[in-house]
């Protein structure tokens, strides 16, 4: 069996590191063919000079002469910019794309490598959430398989095999809830971003550690799932389950329910995609049910968690309206962590620019970005940046 060749986009980051974990372990199975990361010059050079992948691409131009040189005595191509995330996506030498970009900057280089007919393993959720329809559709043309890495979509995904036949009448995504489980609003207007970084059961990058404080992964997750799965809103269902054992869980039309569970690791769905349709061995911890005192499950506190509300209106009314609502929540976040507004300003800024921005309803790519645009720069003037 010859090795699949994986590009991973966003190496530098939690993903795209646990990624290299995974390909090490299994150094029979896969290989890398390109590294991508923005700033982090100095790991993306390691991972490099560690790998020996075809081609590198630094996001950051000013840092393109420190890895071009670091790099200068190997055969490693050495590129610079964003418009090079394109250049080496449309390479024909790589099997499958890691999309772990963080934010709206992973669509086009994702896209390019569907137009280039190259299998994606899905960890840029924002990529759906922005553009689902259009992503979508060109994946079903090209025929090109997207798998998801989230660890809630893969449970689903893992959830469908052999049920082609059988509809689905709802499924369920569990959420951690997050440091801020059972909270209101006079204690979380004090929240600082040191805290809200400590995650209770996933260690990850910092918008997603922000998002699932705030709940709106959640919000996030449910447009993914909409558009992964072929979903109507109704289908839907979000519930609070702070073990983070059971990842999510199918409904099928006879009332039964498939769950896939397992100790939060996302090792398990980064490896589960990579080398999908097979299932590796590996070392990692084993859950005991014996030692799992409970399992529980209850309603969010939408009351509280009101980006879940705002992320339910975008997923029903569809259109340019998700694209807008995670325009805003990026740069909310962003200033949430540069600690220019407080946490409960996140969901105020991203209510009003949904308000804001003129709906469309069947956007076109570059309506897209034009919405993406408009939502940044209204988030922008009231943030005050
Ligand atoms: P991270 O911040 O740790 O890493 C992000 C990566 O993207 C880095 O390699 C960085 O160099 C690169 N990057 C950042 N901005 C960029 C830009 N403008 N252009 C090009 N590259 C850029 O993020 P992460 O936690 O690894 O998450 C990556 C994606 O995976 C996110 O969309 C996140 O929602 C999703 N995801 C992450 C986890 C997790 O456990 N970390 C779980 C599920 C889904
Ligand atoms: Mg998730």
């Amino acid at each position: 069996m010859s090795k699949k060749r994986i590009a991973i986009f966003g190496s530098t980051g939690s993903i795209g590191v646990q990624a290299l974990e995974v390909i090490e372990s299994n150094s029979d199975f896969f290989e890398v063919e390109i590294l991508t990361a923005q700033t982090n010059d100095k790991l993306l050079i390691q991972q490099a000079l560690k790998f020996n992948p075809n081609a590198v691409v630094i996001g950051d131009e000013k840092k393109y002469e420190t890895v071009k040189s670091a790099l200068l005595n190997t055969d490693i191509k050495v590129f610079g910019g964003e418009n090079a995330l394109e250049e080496v996506a449309a390479f024909d030498t790589y099997d499958m794309m890691l999309a772990a970009i963080v934010g709206f900057a992973g669509l086009k280089p994702t896209l390019k490598a569907i137009e280039n007919g190259k299998a994606i393993a899905l960890a840029n959720k924002e990529t759906l959430v922005v553009a689902g329809d259009i992503v979508m559709q060109k994946a079903l043309e090209k025929k090109v398989p997207v798998i998801p890495v989230d660890s809630e979509h893969s449970a689903i995904f893992q959830c469908l095999i052999g049920e082609s036949r059988n509809p689905i009448e709802k499924i369920i995504l569990t959420a951690s809830g997050g440091p801020f489980l059972g909270k209101k609003p006079n204690y979380l207007v004090n929240v600082k971003k040191d805290h809200a970084l400590q995650h209770p059961n996933w260690n990850m990058g910092a918008k997603i550690t922000i998002d699932s404080a705030t709940l709106m992964n959640k919000g996030l997750e449910m447009i993914e799932a909409r558009w992964l799965f072929n979903l109507l809103p109704d289908q839907i269902q979000v519930l609070i389950h702070p073990q983070s054992i059971v990842h999510s869980m199918v409904q099928f039309q006879d009332g039964s329910i498939k769950a896939q569970m397992g100790l939060p690791d996302m090792k398990l769905p980064i490896q589960y995609a990579l080398a999908f349709p097979h299932r590796l061995a590996n070392n990692s911890k084993r859950a005991n049910f014996t030692k799992i005192s409970s399992l529980s499950f209850e309603e969010p506190d939408i009351k509280t968690f009101r980006n879940l509300t705002l992320a339910t209106q975008a997923l029903v009314k569809g259109g340019n309206l998700p694209c807008v609502l995670n325009a805003a929540n990026e740069l909310a976040v962003w200033a949430f962590l540069n600690n220019r507004i407080g946490f409960l300003d996140m969901t105020a800024v991203v209510e009003q620019t949904m308000q804001y921005v003129n709906y469309i309803e069947k956007p076109n790519l570059e309506e897209y970005f034009e919405s993406d645009g408009e939502a940044r720069n209204f988030a922008a003037s009231l943030i005050k940046i």
